[in-house]
């Protein structure tokens, strides 16, 4: 019996030139968290959002937002602003600190942080005596949160946004890249995202001080001196130049990425759409996803899990949505502003394989299945 390959939910896809650069740093043995691969590499990153960003490359996109936390001065007993709908790196870093989350449900347009909710915990906080030090705002699955809306709140309230764009680099609004408009963004190159150094993260932004600052606590905070001084604690977050050289050839083929991404959600849509059980959101005016992974809402859990369960079983791998950090064990005892927006999405949400390296025979092979499922 011929025998069918496993399709995976988001795999890796070199583009051919990784291996030259990797090459590169083996022949003049930069194998270090410094050499001309991470510069190389933040440069590429630079010219793709925005000339007028400033780039530090490090080893994971959780460990920029802890430096970009600390760089906004979130310390022990601070609390800070964080999208319920997430992955929980997005939240971690808030507990490394020694600061509370304080988390945000969803607005039903792009599934991220709800611009009514987070003005009212805002005040709420406020009122309760203490003004929250940041906003950490998610472009879940690739889709912009509401840019303007969320930029206003933080205006009025002087308060900063921490633009967790790890599953969003292609993204845009406007025109504009995602990444550049928080106070500090982040990127993640995990093995799992549109582009990938197999792991790696970087931090994004306007303030050239925040860039230095954050390349000096991510080397282990070495003062200027000739032996080994320290007068802050620092952390080993540097990108290694090994990895640097994945991703410049990655960057390279980003473009061509986000198209094929976009494609299998224009496939997903075309083939599922005219069921009415099955939805798909949308791009608001304005907006560009790279649909990292394309999702799907379903009528009820159970019709989730018959569909979750009949590609499982054809090997191929579907994942629901990110279970919200407000109804995590280990999170659920923290303050919350929620209207159940968030609830749902997990409970009806499946996202469907999505890597750039499908094949046209792949995409057909999910949708032949959900359709068995549908029609039953
Ligand atoms: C992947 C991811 C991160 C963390 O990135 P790592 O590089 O894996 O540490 C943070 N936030 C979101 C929303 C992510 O999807």
């Amino acid at each position: 019996m011929e025998t069918q390959t496993k399709i995976w939910l988001s795999s890796p896809h070199m583009g051919g030139h990784e291996q030259e650069y990797v090459n590169e740093a083996f022949l003049t043995n930069w194998i270090a968290p410094l050499g001309p691969n991470v510069n190389l590499f933040e440069e590429a990153i630079q010219q793709y959002i925005d000339n007028d960003v400033h780039v530090a490359a490090l080893s994971t996109g959780t460990g920029a937002i802890h430096l970009a936390l600390e760089l906004l001065g979130v310390s022990k007993g601070d609390e800070v602003l964080c999208q319920s709908f997430t992955f929980s790196a997005s939240a971690n870093p808030i507990m490394y600190l020694g600061a509370t989350p304080i988390f945000i449900d969803s607005e039903k347009s792009t599934w991220n942080i709800s611009p009514k909710l987070l003005k009212e915990a805002i005040q709420d906080r406020i009122s309760k005596g203490k003004k929250p030090k940041a906003i950490i705002a998610v472009h879940l699955y690739g889709m912009p949160y509401l840019i303007e809306e969320v930029r206003q709140i933080a205006d009025e309230f002087k308060i900063p946004i921490v633009e967790d764009s790890a599953e969003a680099l292609g993204s845009s609004y406007r025109g504009i890249k995602c990444s550049s408009f928080g106070d500090i963004g982040i990127l993640s190159f995990n093995g799992n995202k549109i582009i990938t150094t197999s792991g790696g993260g970087a931090l994004v932004t306007n303030n050239l001080g925040y860039k230095k600052k954050a390349v000096f606590l991510a080397t282990q905070a070495r003062d200027d001196a000739p032996h080994y001084q320290h007068s802050h604690v620092g952390y080993n977050y540097r990108m290694s130049n090994v990895l640097a050289g994945i991703g410049r050839g990655q960057m390279k083929v980003l473009d061509d990425r986000v198209m094929a991404r976009r494609a299998n959600f224009e496939f997903y849509k075309d083939s599922l759409g005219h069921f009415s059980e099955i939805e798909f959101v949308e791009e608001p005016e304005g907006y560009f996803s790279n649909r990292w992974l394309s999702c799907i809402l379903t009528p009820s859990f159970a019709i989730r899990e018959n569909i979750r369960l009949a590609l499982l079983k054809d090997d191929i791998e579907s994942r629901p949505l990110w279970k919200p950090m407000h109804l995590q064990p280990i999170f659920e005892k923290y303050p919350q502003y929620v209207d159940g927006t968030s609830d749902d999405l997990f409970e009806r949400g499946l996202c469907l394989p999505s890597g750039s390296n499908l094949t046209q025979a792949d995409l057909e092979r999910v949708v032949t299945i959900i359709i068995k499922e549908l029609t039953r």
